[in-house]
């Protein structure tokens, strides 16, 4: 059997005290397999130690490579700028916090020899997680399911094992707005859930508040679906069709029996419905319009300002060192 190459892509922010019982986890799970390894840890413009503790570890051990950004760019740009680099038939995408346990790699990859593509992390329980955000993310996934093409299962996590052809199609997506829970059910493969107990983070905290989550969520329904926009054209011929509807019955009425006068609470209630509607409608057109600005910019994902331990015949075009 020829030994094949396992790459393990680790975004990092704000995580200086997570860096050493990180990789003295990692690394043994990886030293145990027969394969040939690489890590490439991603400093997502981290102000704390991160990025020394980061070259230390490198110094001691030279497969872990670094890339650091020149500010904080989101986890999904430093998902993307590992994925860019990686020379691994296997990838394995992990947290950087402790949260995802790296064992469940071994299970992973024997998923993976058996033929499936990609090998998604699924969190056993969310007892780390608030009742709100649980409740939120299930809404999310139901809302999610019914308005875009792809299903994305829920609960699945980052932390997941993907083989060399997922990767290939990922780095192939342009787009600027990288919802990777949609780009990974967009490039299909076959799939295969794995479950873990999802661990409490090691040190610091969530950089997720519930705003930003409900912006993600939000990112991810208008990427991936034109539903909010076509429910527009539904909404307002049901109002047209009522209002017509409504001009039948007031002509009926009037002929019947005479001219009515009242009628200022309908005509205000109207008003003020229609000119909401007509706002909200407003708004969401221009959440898409948007979309199509940061897209039409072009602007790459993340700007590098160091690299570590790669070889330095490779570069990305998108890197400015
Ligand atoms: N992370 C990152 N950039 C960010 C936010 C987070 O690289 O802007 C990393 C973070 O260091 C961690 C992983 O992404 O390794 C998951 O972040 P976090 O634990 O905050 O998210 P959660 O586990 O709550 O989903
Ligand atoms: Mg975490």
């Amino acid at each position: 059997m020829s030994v094949t190459v396992i790459s393990v892509v680790v975004p990092f922010y704000n995580e200086a005290e997570n860096v050493v019982p990180f990789f003295e986890r990692l690394i043994p799970v990886l030293t145990a397999l027969t394969h040939k390894w690489e890590i490439i840890a991603i400093d997502d413009g981290s102000r704390d130690e991160t990025g020394n503790a980061l070259q230390a570890v490198h110094r001691r051990e030279p497969n872990v490579r670094i890339i650091r950004f020149s500010r904080n760019f989101g986890k999904e740009a430093a998902l993307s700028a590992g994925l860019a680099r990686v020379q691994g038939k296997h990838v394995l995408l992990i947290d950087g916090d402790l949260q995802h346990p790296p064992e469940v790699l071994y299970e992973m990859l024997r998923l993976q020899d058996r033929g499936a593509d990609m090998v998604y992390g699924v969190r056993e329980s969310r007892r780390t997680e608030g009742r709100i955000r649980s409740s939120c993310s299930d809404l999310f996934y139901r809302i999610f399911s019914r308005t875009s093409d792809v299903a994305i299962p829920p609960n699945a996590s980052d932390f997941r094992l993907l083989s060399g052809r997922v990767v290939r199609a990922l780095n192939a997506l342009p787009e600027q707005t990288r919802f990777m829970k949609g780009l990974y059910a967009w490039v299909g493969f076959s799939q295969q859930a794995v479950f873990y107990q999802a661990e409490a983070r090691r040190n610091g905290k969530s950089k997720w508040s519930l705003l930003n989550l409900l912006g993600y969520a939000w990112n991810g329904l208008v990427s991936f679906s034109v539903v909010p926009l076509r429910v527009w054209s539904v909404a307002g011929m049901c109002i047209a069709t009522l209002a017509l509807l409504y001009a039948i019955w007031i002509g009926v009425t009037t002929m019947a029996f005479g001219r009515d006068v009242p009628g200022y609470a309908t005509l205000a209630v109207a008003i003020f419905f229609l000119g909401g509607l007509q706002l909200l409608s407003i708004g969401i057109l221009g959440e898409y319009i948007a979309r199509i600005f940061t897209e039409t910019k072009r602007r790459p994902l993340f700007v590098i300002e160091e690299t570590t331990g790669f070889d330095p015949a490779v570069r990305l075009p998108l890197e400015q060192v």
